[in-house]
């Protein structure tokens, strides 16, 4: 009787009706609820990229007045980076260790995975607590100011941070040195030559660029790199340094102004000249024995492609004369005095490099090796090989122009 009475009365078609159409409302309600949470999270994430152009243009304007024009690529990135975690082969691990790496195998982001994974494996991301996507973003910050010139570029940075890696290594400087003076060898060399325009001190002394204004013409390229430097680190999403402290940071700074500008070569002879004097009677407890040694380190690894193997060294002889072409034939342009090792009349490979080798590289890699014997074959060896390369392939009347020389 129920039963025919529902039957009658269409009580299930209308109970299917009601869930279908209780479904069906569900099925808006929820869609509603994601369009919302949709909408929240894109309001947050205007908000977020709202805060980053604020905070760009903040730090872009500061960049601006240190050095107008020049900080142009100083730019930030707010955004988690996203390059790709490469997990090292073990092959590469011990590589890295060794001057014999070849650093042009490297595409950019493995060439920032490398310099990131320096710094764990030195243990400096232990000791000085550095937050591990700060690292990151750190390094990706530095990359982009690097500029895109034929030599002193980004490759040129991981070169020599490399080879300041491999010198810890070689030397055993983690038991010699401090865990603060190896961390000041490494950020130099990372930032050692940040936002080089390619062209050297005597076109910016000659041509009075705002930069020789603005240090009044005392080492102002590296002056330059050391504010750059200072720079991104005064940002707290790059300061890498922002769990130690302020103490310590000062010490970290300061260490890192005197190597950056040990870089310039003008000072060659008086650095040079003070190291030999104590590499004799060298004392780890002494502060300028050390401060000088640090100095000659970062001279050498900025120095030092000579010491790699020969299809490793070449290419960077072809990238250092091109810069050197273009800042001479821009020189030529504009009426400024031309150095005669830049000039592309004069200038040959063979003859820059036996000079530089002769008068440079071996009497300052054996003034090291006096105080690191291990260098001696690796280093030293490597670079008497390359002048005898270089001296065959001297052509005729080059042979009598190094004689007279
Ligand atoms: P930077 O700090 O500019 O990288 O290095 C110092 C300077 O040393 C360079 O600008 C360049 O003039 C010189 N230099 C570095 N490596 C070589 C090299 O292999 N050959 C020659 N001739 N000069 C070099
Ligand atoms: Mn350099």
């Amino acid at each position: 009787m129920a039963q025919q009475l529902v039957r009658l009365l269409g009580v299930d078609d209308f109970r299917s009706e009601l869930s279908r159409k209780l479904d069906l409302l569900e099925r808006q309600i929820d869609s509603e609820l994601q369009k919302t949470a949709e909408i929240e999270r894109c309001n947050n994430d205007l908000e977020r990229f709202r805060e980053s152009v604020n905070k760009r243009e903040r730090l872009e304007h500061v960049c601006e007045s240190i050095c107008p024009g020049t900080v142009r690529k100083l730019t930030p990135r707010r955004d988690v980076p996203t390059y790709p975690k490469y997990t090292l082969s073990q092959e590469t691990i011990e590589a890295l260790k060794t001057p014999t790496f070849d650093v042009w195998q490297w595409a950019p982001n493995e060439m920032l995975s490398c310099i990131e994974f320096m710094f764990h494996d030195l243990g400096l991301v232990q000791e000085f607590n550095i937050n591990a996507i700060t690292l990151k973003r750190w390094l990706l910050c530095v990359q982009e100011n690097y500029r895109d010139v034929p030599f002193h570029n980004f490759r040129h940075c991981f070169s020599v941070t490399q080879m300041m890696h491999g010198m810890v290594h070689l030397c055993n400087l983690k038991a010699k040195l401090s865990m603060t003076e190896v961390v000041i060898l490494i950020t130099s060399a990372i930032c050692h030559d940040l936002d080089h325009p390619g062209y050297n001190n005597t076109y910016q002394i000659n041509a009075h660029t705002e930069m020789a204004v603005r240090y009044d013409n005392v080492s102002p390229l590296e002056n330059h790199h050391c504010a750059v430097t200072f720079q991104i680190l005064a940002d707290p999403d790059f300061n890498i340094f922002s769990n130690i402290r302020p103490e310590l940071f000062m010490q970290i700074q300061e260490g890192i102004t005197e190597l950056i500008l040990a870089t310039d070569m003008a000072r060659h002879e008086e650095i040079m000249s003070a190291f030999t004097c104590c590499v004799d009677k060298f004392d780890y407890e002494n502060i300028e024995h050390l401060r000088l040694l640090k100095q000659v380190l970062i001279k050498c690894c900025d120095i030092s492609n000579e010491v790699r193997p020969t299809d490793v060294s070449e290419p960077w002889v072809d990238c250092l004369l091109q810069e050197y072409f273009m800042q001479s034939d821009r020189e030529k342009f504009e009426g400024l005095p031309v150095m005669s090792f830049m000039d592309r009349d004069v200038v040959t490979k063979p003859n820059v490099q036996i000079g530089f080798l002769q008068m440079v590289l071996i009497p300052m890699f054996e003034a090291v090796a006096k105080l690191f014997p291990e260098l001696g074959e690796v280093m030293v060896q490597r670079l008497r090989e390359a002048r005898a390369r270089y001296e065959n392939l001297l052509q005729p009347e080059e042979i009598d122009e190094e004689r007279s020389f």
